[in-house]
């Protein structure tokens, strides 16, 4: 998709071009058309994703119509460092230079008497570093009464480096109905209250790390026959050292399968899937964080737009159906300079060979291919793993779960589960129907054909 069909003006595509650029970059293809129709925006991506010309290139557009008023800027956008700042100010500059926008940038270290004279002459776009902005503000020389257009840039940047308290304070003195555009790496709890206290119904839009910076992560991909993928993924988990590891499938339906498949094979894992209930998908997590399961099986929708702590492992069962979700998936690991691994799982399958095509050409480098897995008979071996039900397995953990003759229990599958050791079962385990609302006193007949296969 080219940069024509994001709605754009024709100056600003001429721009877009002199800056040598042919393809937006996944969050410039979808933030720019939701910013451009006004609406408020969540992005959760970092620096090298292309994220400032996200928010740019629409402001450009935006602001082209109207005018600034003296000391009342109509763009504010708040960096937590100086160089930040003149980064963004060089945007403005590269892509407006064919608008004829005002811009100032109120940035510490620089002569307040110079940053008056700008304000004072009427500015289109403010860029400003938090502290320095209240100075100007609280020494009357600025009034946030013309925002239209609210940029938070980095804001778990602004956390580390304190300044959460200026950007509420700014946040709360733009009285004006205005359009917000928030964005940071990650979501910690502060950063979220913060959205959901400015933020307007924002379209939430994640993107991953680009694949370029992913050099800290060792991708490798190995084929085995489509029958045979549980088992290597078993002899994987088995044989890697692995601290904790995300396990992606591409469908709901192989997430809960993988997921009771390893389940009987007794690794402690939890899912994350769409069909569950919030409720239940921020315990799976919650478990997952805290170390009390250690690997997760799960889907690219739920498992997007959640603050997923860094993992050592990072296994595709299947390769994903698009190919930035296979940038997004290993972005889980390697992080901040950590190692990772990513493991993909492949078939001989036509689909398989051009999905992987897909990445490989996405990610520019080939996927480092495993020819020596040799798979391994396996000691124990349940009594089932096929594809075709779990059934069995809910009947199972119903049984395991039946009180003990003659003992009332009052445990429920919300409670936290112990510390030592991996949980018996996740509360996602708890068999829905048919059994719902029987509680403990399941009929014996629905039990009768458990066997424990020890
Ligand atoms: P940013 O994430 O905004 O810091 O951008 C990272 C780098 O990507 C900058 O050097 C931009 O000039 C460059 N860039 C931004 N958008 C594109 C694009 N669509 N194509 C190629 N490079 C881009």
């Amino acid at each position: 998709m080219g940069f024509e069909l994001l709605g754009l003006s024709d100056p600003t595509l001429a721009a877009v071009k002199d800056a040598g650029y042919s393809e937006p970059t996944p969050i410039q293809a979808q933030a720019i058309p939701q910013c451009l129709m006004g609406r408020d925006i969540l992005g959760i991506a970092q620096t090298g994703t292309g994220k400032t010309a996200s928010f740019t290139l629409p402001m450009i557009d935006i602001l082209s119509e109207g005018r600034a008023r003296a000391r009342m800027p109509r763009s504010l956008i708040l960096e937590p460092t100086r160089e930040l700042a003149a980064q963004v100010a060089d945007s403005f500059e590269k892509y407006g230079k064919n608008h004829k926008l005002s811009m100032a940038l109120l940035i510490g270290g620089v002569n307040f008497a110079e940053q008056e004279k700008a304000l004072d002459r009427g500015v289109d776009v403010l860029i400003a570093t938090p502290g320095r902005l209240l100075d100007h503000f609280e020494r009357g020389k600025l009034l946030l009464t013309g925002i239209d257009i609210l940029v938070v840039d980095e804001a778990d940047r602004m956390l580390d480096m304190g300044f959460i308290p200026d950007v509420e304070k700014i946040c709360e003195r733009i009285t004006k109905n205005h359009q917000t555009l928030f964005f940071s790496a990650t979501m910690p709890p502060v950063i979220q209250r913060l959205t959901k206290q400015f933020l307007d119904d924002p379209r939430k839009i994640e993107v991953a790390r680009p694949a370029t910076t992913a050099d800290t992560i060792e991708q490798m991909l190995i084929e085995v026959g489509p029958r045979d993928k549980r088992r290597a993924l078993r002899q994987m988990l088995r044989e890697e050292e692995i601290k904790n590891g995300i396990i992606f499938c591409n469908r709901k339906r192989d997430v809960k399968e993988v997921y009771q498949s390893l389940k009987r094979h007794e690794f402690s894992v939890g899912q994350l899937h769409g069909d569950m209930e919030q409720s239940e998908r921020m315990e799976v997590l919650r478990q997952f964080k805290e170390n009390e399961i250690q690997l997760l099986c799960a889907s690219d929708v739920a498992a997007r737009g959640l603050d997923v702590p860094d993992v050592s492992h990072v296994f595709n069962f299947d390769v994903p159906g698009h190919a930035d979700d296979y940038v997004h998936r290993i972005g889980r690991t390697g992080r901040a300079g950590r190692k990772g691994k990513a493991i993909t799982i492949t078939t001989k399958s036509k689909v398989d060979n051009r999905l992987l095509e897909a990445v490989e050409k996405l990610t520019k480098s080939p996927l480092k291919r495993i020819d020596d897995l040799e798979l391994k008979r396996e000691k124990r071996t349940p009594r089932r793993d096929s594809n075709k039900s779990d059934k069995e397995d809910k009947k199972k953990d119903l049984q395991s779960k039946r009180p003990e003759r003659g003992r009332r229990t009052s445990r429920t599958s919300a409670e936290p589960q112990r510390k030592s050791g991996p949980p018996k079962f996740a509360p996602d385990d708890m068999p829905k129907a048919p059994f719902v609302g029987l509680g403990p006193h399941v009929p014996a007949f629905l039990l009768r054909e458990v066997k424990i296969s020890k």
